[in-house]
Parts: C-alpha cells; sequence; structure tokens
C-alpha cells in the first residue's frame, strides 16, 4: 500500500504540475494568491482550447473538410460572444472574485478525511470497518465526491427557489454570453456556494466514511487531486458554445457539462432546470423534478429571463450587478405570502420565482 501511495503522490503531483490550476494555499501572501489565481485562469483557457480543439476536429468539423487551425480556433473564440456588453461584466468582476476566493479559502476549506479523522478522535471507531485497500480508497473517493456534489445541487437548489437567496444567485444567469475566462457570480452567491461545498461537502463525505468504517487514505487524496483536475477541465465547458456530451447513455447517470447551458437559458421552458454539476448525478435533478435533456439542435437565449435581457437587463453596469441583489434580495422578505394577499383582497404584481 505504502508503494501504491508514494506512486500516487508523485504522479499526481506531476499531473498537477503540468495539467493543474496552482494550489493556492491561505497562508500565502494576497499578491502571489493574484499571480497564481492569474496563472490558474490562462492554464484553464489553454486545456479548453486543447480539449474544444479535440472536439472541434471530431464532432463539429464536416466531413470532407480540410484540417485547418484556424477554423478550429474562429469556432472556439466566437468574436460574437466576446464582443457582448455582457463579457466586459464578467471581466470587471474577475479581480472580485480572486479577493472572494482569497478570503474564503482561508476559512471554509474543510475536507471530508478531517471530518472522518475528527469524528474518529473524538467519537471513536464505528462498528463498522473496511479495511486499509482498494475499496477503502474507492469508498473516500466516491463518498467525497457524493458530497460535494449534494451539497452543491442543495446550494444551487436553494439559490433557485427561494426568491431571497435567487435575488443572489440571479447575478450568474444576467449573463447574456457564454464564455469560459468567468462568469459574473455574486459575491455574496460565491460565498454561500463555497459554505456547502467546501464545509458541507466535507462534512456529507466525512460523515459517510465515519458511519462506515473507512479511513482517510493520503492515496485517496491523491487520486482526488487527478480527477478534480479534470472534473475542472470539463467544467469549462459549462459555460461556453461547445456541445461536450458524454453520450447519450453516460448521460443519464452523469450530468454533462452541455445541460448546464440549458441551465442559462432565459426560455421559460428552461427556467429552472438542470441544477446539477459537471461530472456529478443527474439523480439529484430527477428528484427535484428539474432535469431536462436538451433536444438535439435545440437554440437557446442566455438570460436570467426573456424579459430582462439587453437594454431591461437589471445588471448593466458593475455597480448594478453587485448592489441590486442586496435591495431586491431585502424586498423578497417584505412580500406577503398568497394567502396572506388573498384574504386582503390584493393581487401580487412583483415577478416571484
Ligand atoms: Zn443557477
Ligand atoms: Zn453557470
Amino acid at each position: 500500500m505504502d508503494a501504491i501511495s508514494g506512486w500516487l503522490s508523485s504522479t499526481s503531483s506531476a499531473f498537477w504540475e503540468v495539467m493543474g490550476p496552482h494550489r493556492n494555499s491561505p497562508d500565502q501572501p494576497f499578491w502571489s494568491f493574484i499571480g497564481n489565481s492569474f496563472v490558474n485562469m490562462a492554464r484553464s483557457y489553454f486545456w479548453f482550447l486543447l480539449i474544444g480543439m479535440v472536439i472541434y476536429l471530431l464532432f463539429v468539423r464536416r466531413r470532407g473538410e480540410r484540417l485547418s487551425l484556424w477554423a478550429g480556433l474562429k469556432y472556439l473564440l466566437p468574436a460574437s460572444v466576446y464582443k457582448t456588453h455582457s463579457v466586459r461584466i464578467d471581466l470587471l468582476m474577475v479581480p472580485i472574485a480572486w479577493l472572494d476566493n482569497f478570503l474564503l479559502f482561508a476559512g471554509l476549506a474543510v475536507g471530508s478525511g478531517v471530518v472522518q479523522i475528527w469524528l474518529v478522535q473524538h467519537f471513536g471507531h464505528s462498528a463498522l470497518h473496511v479495511p486499509a485497500g482498494v475499496l477503502a480508497v474507492t469508498l473516500q473517493i466516491v463518498f467525497t465526491l457524493l458530497g460535494t456534489d449534494m451539497a452543491r445541487f442543495a446550494w444551487h437548489l436553494q439559490g433557485h427557489k427561494i426568491p431571497f437567496f435567487w435575488e443572489f444567485h440571479k447575478g450568474h444567469h444576467s449573463a447574456e454570453a457564454l464564455h469560459p475566462v468567468f462568469i459574473r457570480t455574486h459575491p455574496v452567491d460565491m460565498f454561500i456556494r463555497t459554505l456547502y461545498m467546501d464545509l458541507g461537502g466535507g462534512l456529507v463525505g466525512g460523515g459517510l466514511m465515519f458511519l462506515l468504517g473507512v479511513d482517510a487514505s493520503p492515496s485517496a487524496a491523491g487520486l482526488l487531486v487527478i480527477i478534480g483536475t479534470c472534473f475542472h477541465f470539463m467544467q469549462q465547458f459549462e459555460h461556453s458554445h461547445v456541445k461536450f456530451s458524454f453520450g447519450d447513455r453516460l448521460e443519464r447517470i452523469f450530468y454533462p457539462p452541455h445541460f448546464h447551458q440549458i441551465h442559462h437559458s432565459a426560455l421559460l421552458e428552461h427556467r429552472d432546470k438542470n441544477l446539477g454539476l459537471t461530472g456529478g448525478l443527474c439523480l439529484w435533478d430527477k428528484l427535484a423534478g428539474t432535469l431536462y435533456v436538451p433536444k438535439p439542435g435545440e437554440k437557446v437565449v442566455y438570460g436570467a429571463s426573456t424579459e430582462e435581457l439587453g437594454d431591461n437587463n437589471p445588471h448593466r453596469t458593475l455597480w448594478k450587478f453587485l448592489s441590486q441583489p442586496f435591495m431586491e434580495a431585502a424586498r423578497t422578505l417584505w412580500r406577503r405570502a398568497p394567502d396572506q394577499l388573498a384574504a386582503s383582497g390584493e393581487s401580487e404584481t412583483t415577478v416571484t420565482r
């Protein structure tokens, strides 16, 4: 097991050096965090272009069309997307998102392994025990991914179904163009998401490990780095026009990047659909009744709703994007429940979701 663990640790660090985003650490100074964030962004974009080129060559290029790097780049970097007003707000948000991440990573990241070790130290081992080995490593990986997937779905469902939280999450949906550089996300929404994924995910994953007697192992941690990096690069395609599909059969189980393009649609039939996370399970969407399998060639218009596009977009400036959610969220607290409105004979005129 030691030999496997050593091999995994050296392979994962070599993999991380070549492919992975550079790890940010809470104890590093802010300026090097910014440097890392910038390098991460450039690396991610490089991998988007590389994987995107493969998708273009295999699935998008017409039969018989000659191989052309230029045609591939034109497909992957559509000027019509990058010229939009929407992208400007996204880019202005990048440094704020870095600052937000810098503050969040320090306090909220907690792994399932840490939770499992803490639980064992405080409550002793559970009645069950999985001996160290391949099964234990596999279970740790599955539980950790499951915990993060569930926690992220819970955050997303809350953001779409509860008006107060929707006002903060809506900022992500007011983007009218999808591109992999960075899609605006309100700092409050980022905070809540990190809280769910880094704390909630760690607690669910670590709790399952504790209950079933799976001890945290460095091999699983090494493999999770590799898996997490692969997920990260697939997730780049969620916010792009490129259709990254897993194929009909796998997509019945695992959520592919192109389902998220439907999630960003302003059209009524797509609203609040496909809340899952790329690489995660479609099961959560099935259970919540929010799964929408896109039809072949289905077109979408990106935005929060068809009434809030272009000049009617409430987030036309960075200031409005940042400030409006606070006012709108506060307003949701004062809205009266439908039964109260019915009792008073008034009608609700504000838009509720
Ligand atoms: Zn959403
Ligand atoms: Zn999105």
